[in-house]
């Protein structure tokens, strides 16, 4: 390397915390706010931002563990960064708060990339397309009909946004009637034109999420996501095998092997990948190339401007998730974060990097680490 090598001068870490704007639960877990571990990863002028909906403890195994693998490094080795921060947490274990550490720095890492280059992220990573389709993601259990008409409203008619998605799943399945009241909730609230989705984050059995799709045939659900838990490969499939949606789950995949394996078992119609958790941009690609390989396509899990280059960049990706915590939540961190208007993100094809920018004074009152 040549001595005016661009290297990494400073990487630090921040932890925030936001409350929701109102109560939240799906069918598994209930939530009152969100935490957001940001890392800046700084060289020269250029400051790339990436970030994880992880554990606050994910600060320290970037302030304890990664930082050093990282800083004085190349700014434009990414891989290599990649590599020597996934061997240094063998024995920590990858999955969990330790991929979402890796995810935010690797993300950082990128967009740093990105502008020292003075590229658009997604033209750097190969520039598939200069838009992203989106689907609108809330519709919690803890909704009233007027929050749920408020929310999916705004999306499918004041946004255009074609497709929706609700929880369902209630009290890990013990209230299916309310489910499948609130999915034909829906279905008035959005019209006829409009796809709707639902995700039981695996509070069914197997024959019960059977039972819910059969029950809810006439709503015309497009998409039914984690109808049982998504370690049970096989009950993904048998569900897959008994209904008209599309079966999805991926959310909790760590690396590539977690995804060979769904994808092998035939256990899902489409591949979910989060790139927070994933392993950042550097896995998400490969893992959404291991899709490909199984005729899969991918749809991006949450934090929806970590996903828009990278979403942008692979061919086989359907759509990326508009979550509504953490759209709300970046809107609220980050000037230059992407608008869901017609139900495509629109990447500028004239800014470095992912082009957001940290905006500090809003942000420091959810600062918590
Ligand atoms: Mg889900």
């Amino acid at each position: 390397m040549s001595g005016d090598e661009p290297r990494v001068d400073e990487l630090d870490v921040r932890v925030y915390a936001v409350p929701t704007d109102a109560p939240e639960a799906d069918g598994t877990i209930a939530w009152s706010q969100s935490t957001l571990v940001l890392v800046r990863a700084r060289c020269g002028q250029a400051m790339g931002l990436g970030w994880t909906y992880g554990a606050p403890a994910c600060a320290a195994v970037i302030a304890d563990t990664l930082r050093d693998l990282v800083v004085g490094g190349s700014a434009l080795d990414t891989t290599a960064h990649f590599t020597a921060m996934t061997r240094a947490v063998r024995n920590v274990g990858r999955a969990g708060v330790a991929g979402c550490a890796i995810s935010a720095v690797d993300l950082a890492l990128w967009d740093l990339k990105a502008r020292v280059l003075e590229a658009p992220l997604f033209r750097l990573l190969g520039g598939a397309d200069s838009t992203v389709p989106v689907y609108g993601s809330g519709g919690f259990t803890t909704y009233s009909h007027e929050q749920l008409a408020d929310q999916l409203g705004h999306w499918v008619h004041e946004q255009d946004i074609p497709r929706v998605k609700i929880k369902i799943g209630q009290s890990w399945g013990h209230d299916v009637g309310r489910d499948l009241e609130r999915i034909a909730d829906a279905r008035r609230i959005i019209g006829d034109d409009a796809e709707l989705f639902v995700d039981a984050n695996g509070g069914y059995t197997r024959k019960q999420a059977v039972r819910v799709a059969a029950a809810s045939a006439d709503q015309d659900v497009h998409w039914f996501e984690e109808p049982v838990s998504s370690d049970d490969l096989a009950g993904l499939r048998e569900v897959r095998d008994a209904v008209t949606a599309d079966v999805a789950a991926g959310e909790y995949a760590f690396d590539i092997a977690y995804v060979q394996r769904m994808c092998a078992a035939g256990a899902v119609d489409c591949m979910q990948l989060d790139v927070t958790r994933v392993g950042g941009i550097t896995e998400w690609m490969r893992a959404a190339a291991v899709a490909a390989s199984l005729g899969l396509d991918v749809s991006a899990h949450c934090a929806p401007n970590a996903h828009a280059h990278v979403a942008a960049a692979m061919p086989n990706v359907r759509h990326a998730e508009w979550f509504h915590d953490h759209a709300r939540i970046e809107e609220m961190l980050f000037d230059g974060v992407a608008d869901p208007t017609g139900g495509l993100l629109h990447l500028a094809a004239d800014t470095p990097g992912t082009g957001l920018m940290l905006r500090e004074n809003d942000a420091e009152p959810y600062r918590v680490g």
